[in-house]
């Protein structure tokens, strides 16, 4: 089954990935339920008796849905924290993961890969710093040549 990956934001939302809101039919404004259940969360169109649940939530723009207060406290959620997707019929399973880590650099989230132990780099970040090493060793090399 596909998995998609999506973090949450500073503001406690988080993007239900595209594929699954087409085929649901969620836009703007479409009224969600989520719940945690102690190992997964669910999301689903409200079902009977969620009219007075306190996890209901809506979609809003770009397909961003506010993790209810609830469901952040007993799934011990953080902003920043990755969430898995899968998408098995109805309903949405949601699994809590590990942080998205930053670029130690510039700090971006985007295409972030550990380096080192506990040194993550972006894609650029990287790109950038194996340009320098490639600058120094040529300057070393030059040097060499030059008898210096
Ligand atoms: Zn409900
Ligand atoms: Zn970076």
């Amino acid at each position: 089954m596909k998995t998609w990956r999506r973090f949450i934001d500073s503001g406690w939302r988080v993007t239900i990935p595209k594929p699954i809101r087409r085929t649901l039919g969620w836009k703007n404004g479409t009224e969600v339920c989520a719940h945690w259940d102690g190992f997964e969360i669910t999301i689903c169109c409200p079902k009977i008796g969620c009219v007075k649940c306190p996890d209901i939530s809506r979609v809003g723009a770009l397909g961003k849905v506010l993790i209810p207060p609830r469901v952040r406290e007993e799934a011990r959620l953080y902003p920043g924290q990755v969430l898995s997707f899968t998408f098995p019929g109805n309903q949405i399973i949601v699994k809590p993961e590990e942080q998205q880590f930053r670029c130690s650099a510039c700090g971006s989230e985007h295409e972030v890969r550990q380096v080192l132990p506990n040194v993550h780099l972006c894609k650029l970040c990287t790109q950038k710093l194996e340009a320098a090493a490639l600058q120094s060793v040529k300057g070393a090399e030059y040097r060499v040549a030059q008898g210096k």
